[in-house]
């Protein structure tokens, strides 16, 4: 079995780093911590989107190095080990940014990212480069998950899901670190809910380990 897991904002997170660009850049004292939330905030200013665009080109590229590692990732991929689960990593990730780009290739800043984590290490996640996928456009990674025959797919846009080519066969998990008050106002007790018939929706890698290999000690 094979499990697909996106890259951006799924392993990899943003949210202090957007934080702290913002606060660099003076565009707030405290600036709000969440992506949506400060995504919104700047949206509302004159040229608001043009700047969340360039704070987004910096993120994926000079400073990718400053993201942080998913609380439970490392765990998950771990137990995928254990369990003879292979793992590929498919993200929608072009080679520049479209917005006031520096220059930096995003995929190479993803990869030493990913190296800088352990990903390829024998002592480590032991993924190999072959199993992380860069595609150019939303169809062409849904296209790659269902090559690649992926029985899950873990990615934090619902988007994703609903991108047509997406495999029926594909097991869909929403990674939703923020989805507290919809979780609450589905009444879920373990806080993933299956809001459609093939949705799973979960604020936590722990709970979607749960989900793909049952409850762990
Ligand atoms: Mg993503």
């Amino acid at each position: 079995m094979r499990i697909g897991i996106d890259f951006d904002n799924t392993i990899a997170g943003y949210d202090g780093l957007f934080a702290t660009l913002a606060e660099e850049r003076g565009l707030f004292q405290q600036a709000p911590v969440g992506k949506r939330d400060l995504r919104d905030a700047l949206r509302q200013r004159p040229e608001g989107e043009l700047t969340w665009r360039r704070l987004q080109a910096e993120a994926y590229g000079g400073r990718m190095g400053d993201a942080e590692l998913q609380d439970g990732v490392a765990q998950f991929i771990q137990l995928c080990r254990q369990s003879g689960v292979a793992v590929s990593i498919v993200s929608h990730k072009t080679r520049h940014a479209n917005f006031a780009s520096d220059g930096t290739d995003l995929r190479r800043a993803a990869t030493n990212w990913m190296a800088a984590h352990g990903f390829f290490d024998a002592t480590g996640l032991q993924l190999n480069r072959d199993d992380v996928h860069f595609e150019d456009t939303r169809a062409a990674k849904v296209a790659k998950i269902a090559q690649l025959n992926c029985r899950w797919f873990i990615d934090d846009l619902e988007e994703v899901f609903a991108e047509p080519g997406f495999p029926s066969f594909a097991r869909a998990v929403l990674y939703d670190p923020h989805g507290a008050d919809i979780a609450a106002r589905d009444g879920a007790r373990d806080g993933a809910t299956a809001s459609s018939d093939n949705l799973l929706r979960c604020r936590h890698w722990d709970e979607i380990g749960g989900h793909v290999f049952g409850p762990q000690q």
